[in-house]
């Protein structure tokens, strides 16, 4: 008992005085790095998300490809993963994936979500310098900004917020890894989660 109020203490010391309290499954479309997964869902932790994840890769079909783009159709992809994913018990469904997407008559699309389930597309988040780290701090960025989203949260426009909206894979690198107070507030109230 002692044990358990302590590491309930220490958490709610890592994580400041809101914790959020989601359930998100992360699902991957490709294979990635299990370092690089560990590090998103640590962070992904530290907001006071409970993450599980899905350890085997869910493949895409060429069904879902345009051969004439060479790029898969973002639609596609969330309308499968929906089918198979929304009644899954939890608060927020995140695909990641490293893969080339356009969606209607856009040249390529790096995230979007509906309803509950997310995707993030990492294909154009390598950096021209090849940092490992930029990559990573991208995507958890990304994965953070459609968590937000799939739980109600709209985009926003308060400086440095997760939130923020972005027109190129450089926007990412100008924004923080966490939400803003305002966004904070809106994730603790809109599902009457705080
Ligand atoms: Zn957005
Ligand atoms: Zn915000």
């Amino acid at each position: 008992m002692i044990l358990v109020l302590i590491n309930f203490l220490l958490s709610l010391d890592h994580l400041g005085e809101e914790v959020i309290m989601y359930r998100v499954l992360l699902v991957k479309l490709t294979t990635f790095d299990h370092l690089i997964l560990k590090e998103v869902i640590c962070h992904l932790r530290k907001l006071g998300f409970e993450v599980h994840y899905l350890n085997e890769v869910v493949h895409l079909n060429m069904l879902m490809f345009n051969w004439d783009r060479l790029q898969y159709d973002a639609e596609k992809i969330v309308n499968y993963l929906s089918e198979r994913f929304s009644d899954f018990p939890y608060d927020s469904i995140i695909a990641i994936g490293h893969l080339n997407v356009y969606i209607n008559n856009e040249k390529y699309v790096i995230g979007l979500h509906k309803e509950k389930i997310g995707i993030v597309f990492s294909y154009k988040y390598e950096d021209e310098k090849g940092s490992i780290d930029k990559f990573v701090s991208r995507v958890k960025k990304e994965i953070v900004h459609e968590i937000g989203h799939t739980l109600g949260l709209n985009d926003c426009s308060t400086p440095g917020c997760v939130m923020n909206e972005v027109n190129s894979v450089e926007d990412i690198d100008k924004k923080d890894y966490v939400f803003c107070p305002k966004c904070t507030a809106l994730l603790l109230n809109i599902n009457n989660k705080g």
